[in-house]
């Protein structure tokens, strides 16, 4: 770089270039905090958000990863696991095995277990004192099953856009008390929304009304009535 030593005396403490760096994320190792929050509003995770060397290092960040409640990849989880309770339910099998681990009568290998973590229902860390372990997703699809689900308003307060979230009251949960929901649920092909528009729309989805707390309602099967041709579909591929 010459273009700065323009004068008869050579400055080498010249002008300093700090680039503005961002903050580290408090709460992990690997990412800055703007990272962190972008890999949370999205479901490809802060690894998602980055090219390179540095995907290999923030891959498994704990800020964004789906197994982090909250995270924008943990919803989309949930509503996955309740999606396939629901739609598309495991194998008898599979489903017995699922129930004893959440009842706690399996910790340890079994033929079966493989087909339960790769759907992440189950973690299992060989080793540990919990070996097996039910998680949220599998908590999910189980309450899929066995809770009742009713259609509910949705009726949408505010919109965040970067955090790809919205808060809505939900009657059939809650009067009161919002509930996150991902924004791009609700602003899909099927309900012709914009985010702009979400909060002056009646929307609809099926929901769980007992959830445990409001990050546990679950909303599957979004419906906007303004939408003419959006009819349920016939329960033809149903088992
Ligand atoms: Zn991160």
């Amino acid at each position: 770089m010459t273009m700065y030593c323009d004068g008869p005396v050579h400055e080498p403490f010249g002008p300093e270039y700090v680039r503005p760096q961002n903050a580290d994320c408090p709460d992990c190792e690997c990412c800055t905090a703007a990272l962190c929050a972008k890999g949370r509003a999205n479901v490809t995770e802060c690894a998602g958000n980055v090219d390179g060397e540095m995907k290999e290092r923030v891959a498994n960040c704990p800020c964004s990863a789906e197994s982090t409640r909250g995270t924008l990849a943990w919803r989309a989880g949930m509503i996955r696991a309740t999606t396939y309770a629901t739609e598309r339910p495991l194998r008898e099998e599979l489903e017995h095995l699922l129930r004893a681990i959440a009842d706690g009568q399996v910790n340890g290998f079994t033929e079966l277990l493989p087909k339960l973590v790769v759907r992440r229902y189950v973690s299992w860390t060989p080793g540990s004192t919990t070996q097996v372990a039910l998680t949220d997703f599998g908590r999910a699809y189980l309450d899929g099953l066995d809770l009742p689900r009713t259609e509910s308003l949705v009726s949408v307060q505010s919109v965040d856009e970067a955090a790809r979230t919205v808060q809505a009251l939900i009657p059939a949960f809650s009067a009161e008390q919002p509930v996150t929901v991902p924004m791009d649920i609700l602003t899909t092909r099927r309900t012709e929304l914009s985010p702009p528009e979400l909060t002056e729309a009646t929307l609809y989805a099926e929901v769980n009304p007992g959830a445990r707390t409001a990050d546990d309602v679950v909303l599957t099967k979004v419906r906007n009535p303004a939408v003419v041709a959006d009819r349920p579909k016939s329960p033809d591929g149903a088992r």
